[in-house]
């Protein structure tokens, strides 16, 4: 096996595709889009896209075979692609891809030691890691679930993830249409108000009838004792979960809420690797852990989520906005888990993204469909080259 096919070419490509409501909903008063194309969300102060940015990487082997990444190029694409043409890409030139995971830590070992360990650096290392075990999975003709120590569901159970409508009358149909097509879990954005996220909870449990599973993102918006009393509102219409109450950094707060409510914590989808997931699971601030793969890959997914399990943690994966590869590697992934019952499924990205992508992934009635074939199971189709915004290679 000494002649397995080697890496021969890295290329990175910035996609943009044009969307007439932006991401999280309509603007709100005072929210704008920039000359770049940003727009600033008043309610959590972060910088979103206007459009659906992201970042693939194709990676080619001696033989032709080529293997499809992604990561987040939702802000600054190109320091993302930088990275990946600089330095990245060249390094990997020559490597056996049955090497996937040596390949992640060496990428990860060349900047640690200048404190490059987390942030585009490692979104950077993640979609490289992506395409890597694609075409290590297409070139031995295996999916990559049975290459992550087996399989154990065909379909993962998927919960709906925001409810986009410029009214609280219009979530709720929303939310009721998804149950009518077999969704019975729901997920909301916190609104800008205190008084906001309680009673749209309320009106929620209330048009969705007591088995639906409801959670809300509170967006890193509160200190530790206002989220504690938030959640303690909210107990009357049982959340199955509560996201994110505190700033990313903050792990004493993250700890403290965690340890005064009665409500799985959900948390992670800003951390990228095991160093940065473990003070918080040694704090037990969470129950839940929401590993994002653009941003981790698959190498570090997989071992974020055996640490949860020896935590007895569940995994609830996030799902980030790109065009469906990072997507089709968070399903392998997770079908892969013991401590995973459903993964997030962001509706307004993912479903209309679908037509740009050569895949059976899918998801109806409740579930995700696992994509088929070897490696991920999904190739761009030829239609997403028309929003290509930048390529380039090493
Ligand atoms: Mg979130």
């Amino acid at each position: 096996m000494s002649d397995f096919p080697k890496i021969i070419r890295v290329e990175s490509f910035i996609i943009s595709i044009p969307r007439q409501t932006p991401y999280l909903g309509p603007l709100g008063p005072g929210e704008f889009i920039n000359d770049r194309g940003y727009l600033v969300r008043r309610g959590n102060r972060s910088i979103y896209p206007s459009t659906d940015m992201t970042v693939l990487i194709k990676v080619t082997a001696e033989d032709g075979t080529v293997g499809w990444g992604e990561t987040y190029g939702i802000i600054a694409p190109n320091a993302v692609t930088s990275i990946i043409d600089d330095v990245l890409g060249p390094v990997i030139v020559g490597r056996d891809p049955r090497d996937v995971v040596v390949i992640q830590e060496d990428l990860y070992d060349l900047m640690r030691v200048r404190g490059f360990f987390g942030g585009f650096y490692v979104d950077a290392i993640a979609g490289i890691d992506i395409a890597i075990w694609d075409l290590f999975g297409k070139l031995l003709g295996q999916p990559v679930v049975k290459l992550l120590g087996g399989q154990r569901a065909l379909s993962l159970p998927a919960y709906v993830s925001g409810l986009p409508g410029s009214t609280l009358e219009q979530r709720v149909a929303l939310a009721q249409d998804f149950q009518a097509r077999g969704f019975n879990a729901f997920k909301y954005h916190s609104a800008v108000s205190f008084d906001g996220i309680v009673n749209e909870m309320r009106v929620l449990r209330e048009g969705l009838g007591p088995a639906a599973e409801l959670m809300v993102d509170l967006h890193w918006k509160f200190t530790a004792q206002e989220a504690i009393q938030l959640v303690e509102q909210l107990m009357p219409y049982r959340p199955y979960f509560v996201e994110a109450p505190c700033q990313p950094e903050d792990i004493e707060g993250q700890a403290h809420v965690g340890a005064h409510i009665k409500v799985p914590l959900a948390l992670g989808e800003e951390w990228r690797t095991v160093y940065e997931y473990r003070p918080r699971m040694e704090r037990r601030s969470m129950s839940i852990i929401q590993p994002e793969m653009g941003h981790t890959g698959l190498s570090q997914f997989m071992q974020i989520c055996r640490m949860a399990n020896a935590f007895h943690m569940k995994v609830i994966p996030h799902a980030g906005p790109g065009i469906g590869i990072f997507q089709a590697a968070s399903l392998h992934a997770t079908a892969a888990l013991p401590n995973s019952p459903m993964h997030e499924y962001q509706h307004s990205v993912f479903d209309r993204n679908l037509q740009y992508l050569n895949t059976r992934m899918d998801c109806q009635a409740g579930a995700f469909v696992m994509p088929q074939g070897p490696g991920l199971g999904i190739e761009p189709a030829e239609s997403i080259w028309q929003f290509l915004k930048e390529k380039s290679a090493s």
